[in-house]
């Protein structure tokens, strides 16, 4: 027997120092999560300060960037710490996601020395939390259609509006909020208990359920002049950072299903129907074969783009072919699996079904599986078909 990754010799194309990132973070993940996610899930909850902190101190909160107490990982060990961690739960990963790839990245990429220095140092050790405020109840796929609007009164800014389905909203100590201005789209960083501030959790989740998912609330939140992203002008800000955290999805998504997959076949293995073990059927064997053939090339197609990554060349069309190929695979595999589990399948005993429901989630954030497929489609035909 081997391994599924072992089908497409996936770690002769890794550094031995990405191979020891991986199992870095898979160790922290087995002793600090996977025992505990299950439970979380079906709490709701998350206790995401102690595990920002835990996972601040192995380096993996905002470990692709440099500088102000980051890693300054490549490309592919980032995006492997996404594969272990989304194996965990996709919850855990979108904490990171958020955490390194949206809030730290467009303070990295957009902030004054004065805001990296104040809170990239302290983010990356997990020692506070940030959001990224781009959606809005009416705007998520069209997010220039935003509403949320700031206004210059005499050196401060003037914030109204609503943010929707924001991730660790109401953990973080910062808001990464956009905002429509005279200038055009800007972002700024609005710290937690501003006044004028409100932030609501998101309730009846079934998908990411261990994970903070709330509504800011902006009714005239007046913040200084330097509260502003200086470096961001325009859509092209907010959209920067999503490529950034899209990226890092083609590599999770990969890890919810590998262990989805790891998951069945072991099951298979133990599990005796009509007298003999489930794995020894054909329908069992190819269903298997067919997974680990998509998941092997789903994780090639992550390698390959990281190396693009690191090579300055990746498209963002790129990574929306990544994105929504990983994700849409992942979830055909979670549900495979689950059928490979019997009524065992639905319970939080085995974490497939919780994968599956998870990446419902991942199919429909940092754009949806339509607006990647439209992505492409207007990189193939030169015609934009959003509108
Ligand atoms: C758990 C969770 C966490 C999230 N975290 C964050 C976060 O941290 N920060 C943040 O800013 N946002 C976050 N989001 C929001 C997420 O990015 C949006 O939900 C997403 O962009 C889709 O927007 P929408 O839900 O408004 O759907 P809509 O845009 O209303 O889309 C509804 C449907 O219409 C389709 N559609 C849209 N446009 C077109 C078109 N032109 N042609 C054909 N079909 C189209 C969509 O693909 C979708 O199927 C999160 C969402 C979830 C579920």
């Amino acid at each position: 027997m081997i391994a599924p990754t072992a089908l497409f010799a996936l770690d002769t194309l890794l550094t031995e120092e990405e191979r020891e990132i991986r199992s870095t973070v898979r160790r922290v993940c087995d002793r600090e999560i996977r025992p505990h996610v299950a439970g979380w899930f079906e709490a709701g909850e998350l206790p995401a300060r102690e595990l920002a902190r835990t996972l601040g101190s192995v380096g993996v909160l905002g470990m692709h960037l440099d500088g102000y107490g980051c890693a300054g990982m490549g490309a592919v060990s980032y995006g492997l710490a996404c594969l272990e961690l989304e194996a965990a739960d996709s919850g855990l990963r979108s904490l990171v996601s958020v955490q390194g790839s949206l809030a730290m990245y467009a303070i990295w990429k957009y902030g004054s020395e004065e805001q990296k220095q104040e809170w990239l140092p302290a983010m990356a050790a997990g020692e506070r939390i940030g959001c990224f405020g781009l959606t809005e109840p009416d705007f998520g796929s069209d997010p220039g259609g935003m509403r949320t609007t700031a206004k210059r009164e005499g050196g401060d800014w003037v914030l109204n509006g609503t943010k929707l389905w924001i991730t660790n909203g109401s953990v973080s100590d910062v808001a990464v909020v956009w905002a429509r201005t005279d200038e055009g789209i800007r972002g700024f960083l609005v710290p937690a208990g501003a006044k004028g501030l409100t932030v609501n959790d998101v309730k009846h989740k079934i998908s990411l359920r261990a994970s903070v998912t709330s509504e800011l609330v902006l009714d005239g939140v007046r913040l200084p002049a330097e509260a502003v992203l200086p470096g961001a002008r325009g859509l092209s800000g907010p959209l920067g950072c999503l490529n950034e955290a899209r990226f890092g999805i083609v590599f999770g998504a990969m890890g919810a299903a590998l262990d989805c997959l790891e998951t069945a076949i072991a099951y298979a293995a133990d599990r005796e129907v009509f007298a003999k073990p489930l794995s020894s059927y054909q329908l069992t064997q190819e269903k298997l074969a067919d997974m680990a053939l998509e998941l092997g090339k789903g994780l090639l197609l992550a390698v390959h783009l990281g190396r693009l990554k690191e090579a300055g060349t990746l498209t963002p069309e790129q990574v929306s072919a990544g994105k929504l190929n990983n994700v849409r695979e992942a979830l055909e595999i979670a549900r495979k699996c689950r059928t490979l589990l019997g009524a065992s399948g639905i319970t939080l005993e085995y974490p497939v079904i919780r994968h599956s429901v998870n990446l419902e989630s991942v199919l429909t954030y940092e754009g949806t599986s339509e607006i990647h497929s439209l992505v492409i489609g207007k990189a193939l035909t030169g015609i934009a078909a959003f509108t």
